[in-house]
């Protein structure tokens, strides 16, 4: 690639030769988006940066994570979207964007989730502290400010991130 033709936009999103960029993440959240994904992996040499309340095109602020040498798994980016319904997802094949897409609310929630309700069976726990084996689960219930009502108990849960496990 003619890096003289890259314009300054473009080098803000692909430095990474492969790998995934997501950009446009509600600010304050690309560490959570972090834990959601697992990253960084223990042992790997590969390279993750989270860049934090940068302003946007459109003069609002977001994050930004990039991942090297990782595409994201559609499973991952429903994840995703709980917590940062505006993030565009970047797959960056040799420096350049060879997919982009916006996240979308998945119908459903499990295992991603702690549901808000400490009575809640889901947050059961035996006589060893152990969770009970109930896998909280959720119906996504509202889509422009995501609201989660928990299966078992009602429950809707609001402040999704503080409930990411
Ligand atoms: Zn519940």
């Amino acid at each position: 690639m003619n890096t003289e033709v890259v314009s300054q936009k473009e080098m803000k999103v692909s430095p990474i030769r492969n790998g995934t960029v997501i950009d446009h993440i509600t600010p304050g959240m690309a560490l959570k988006v972090l834990r959601i994904l697992g990253l960084p992996r223990e042992g790997s040499r590969s390279v993750v940066s989270a860049i934090m309340n940068v302003p946007s095109e459109s003069g609002r602020r977001k994050d930004i994570v990039k991942i090297e040498d990782r595409e994201l798994e559609p499973e991952e980016v429903d994840r995703i979207s709980l917590i940062a319904p505006n993030a565009t997802i970047n797959i960056i094949r040799d420096y350049e964007v060879a997919e982009k897409h916006k996240v979308a609310l998945p119908e459903r929630a499990e295992g991603t989730v702690a549901c808000s309700n400490p009575n809640c069976i889901t947050n059961a726990r035996d006589e060893f502290g152990r969770r009970e084996p109930v896998l909280a689960s959720f119906r996504v219930i509202a889509k422009e400010k995501p609201v989660l009502r928990c299966d078992y108990c009602d429950r809707d849960v609001v402040n999704i991130a503080d409930q990411i496990m």
